[in-house]
């Protein structure tokens, strides 16, 4: 009998980096160790109440029941160009440049397959989130790495990417504030990349998940303070990470109507979009959010002064972490990034990621995500500390 294969863009995933860490882990747990895990971008505190209470209403109206409108419910598209006006100063038309997503994943792994052609390449950030590579290559894409190195702050260098790469170039993939480096970019960046993109036909794909969580007193830039009439912008936006709402699946894009219909083409023809009382709690959080948001961000900066302290007590480097709620940290000298992250869980429980999981450019690097409460947090700490000192 003829055996079913999986397909090859299945086989050509990448292999499990962390299969090994996994098990150890599982052996660990299985001794008894009490294991602290500061492995996983998923926020410890819970969903705001308001919107809580909100989807909880909204659960129990039946025209919430059926299948929601495709491309987002009309008062969740308004509330986007609300938020939109208030937190970046820019008008968008919800009807034609606003799409709401499945959380903003899904929407960053489709992007490619509405503008790719096998062939084509896509520029992304290394390190950084895997799903850019990941879907640039299941549709026969070609991926660049550009290297986030700590000599240039973490920020891509135009200048060193190839020009037959460019010029093949469609898609160009940003991330400010960054996963996993917590590098925030400024306005020279910005300015030089719409330049590289206007100079060479690319779209930007600015991956703007974590736009809310940024320490510094100025906003966040969005890509349309440099693109003003968004010719070749693209935001991806989730409302996973300001409001601990990783649960819920809920994100928007926000670009021009060319490429907002297009999004909704192949969207129409995949999915049938996100539940309507999911978007009524989104809706909530964009429209009532700022207080719940400040909170949130005060937490994170907490925990990330509590973190980068004891990395200087143990003469640890790090890139301080501008935004997200990431420490990207060096390995100390004579283990890679996943022998020191095996090392530090066998001897102490603790469990971070280690750099080359983000790409290449990762390795060396070990990263703590600090969303796990404030007291685990320093408990996981002092063990590290013990470990290095
Ligand atoms: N982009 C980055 C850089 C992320 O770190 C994540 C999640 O960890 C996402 C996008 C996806 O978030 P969500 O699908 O929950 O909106």
């Amino acid at each position: 009998m003829k055996r079913i294969e999986e397909a090859d863009r299945i086989k050509n995933l990448p292999r499990y980096l962390f299969a090994e860490i996994d098990r150890k882990k599982k052996e660990l747990i299985s001794k008894g160790v009490d294991i602290i895990s500061l492995g996983i971008g998923d926020p410890d505190m819970p969903t705001p109440d308001f919107i809580v209470r909100r989807i909880q209403k909204a659960l129990s109206k039946p025209e919430n029941h059926r299948y929601p409108d495709y491309e987002g419910s009309s008062f969740l598209r308004r509330a986007v160009a609300k938020y939109y006006e208030r937190r970046f100063g820019h008008s968008i038309d919800p009807d034609k440049e606003v799409l709401i997503t499945i959380g903003s994943k899904e929407a960053i792994f489709h992007f490619p397959y509405a503008f790719l052609n096998p062939g084509d390449y896509a520029i992304i950030p290394d390190p950084g989130y895997p799903v850019y590579a990941i879907s640039t290559n299941m549709i026969g894409g070609r991926v660049y790495r550009a290297p986030l190195l700590k000599e240039n702050r973490f920020l891509i260098d135009f200048d060193k990417i190839p020009e037959s790469v460019s010029k093949k170039a469609k898609i160009i993939f940003i991330n400010y504030p960054n996963n996993p480096t917590g590098a925030v970019a400024d306005e020279r960046f910005y300015k030089r990349l719409v330049n590289y993109a206007r100079k060479y036909g690319l779209l930007i794909a600015s991956d703007f998940a974590y736009s809310e969580i940024n320490f510094r007193d100025e906003k966040t830039p969005s890509m349309f303070d440099y693109d003003k009439n968004k010719e070749f912008s693209v935001e991806f936006h989730s409302l996973s990470k300001p409001f601990n709402m990783t649960g819920y699946r809920i994100g928007f894009v926000v670009s021009n109507p060319f490429v907002i219909d297009v999004l909704k083409r192949l969207k129409t023809n995949m999915d049938s979009g996100a539940p309507t009382f999911i978007q009524e709690g989104a809706e909530e959080g964009l429209l009532k959010g700022e207080r719940a948001i400040k909170r949130i961000v005060d937490v994170y900066r907490k925990r990330r002064d509590l973190v980068v302290k004891s990395l200087d007590r143990v003469g640890i480097s790090y890139n301080y972490p501008e935004g997200t709620f990431y420490v990207w940290a060096e390995v100390p000298v004579g283990y890679t990034s996943i022998s020191f992250v095996q090392r530090l869980m066998e001897k102490t429980g603790v469990i971070v990621t280690p750099g080359n999981g983000f790409g290449e450019y990762g390795e060396g690097y070990f990263r703590i995500s600090t969303t796990i409460s404030d007291r685990r947090l320093s408990e996981a700490m002092k063990r590290i500390e013990g470990f290095l000192s």
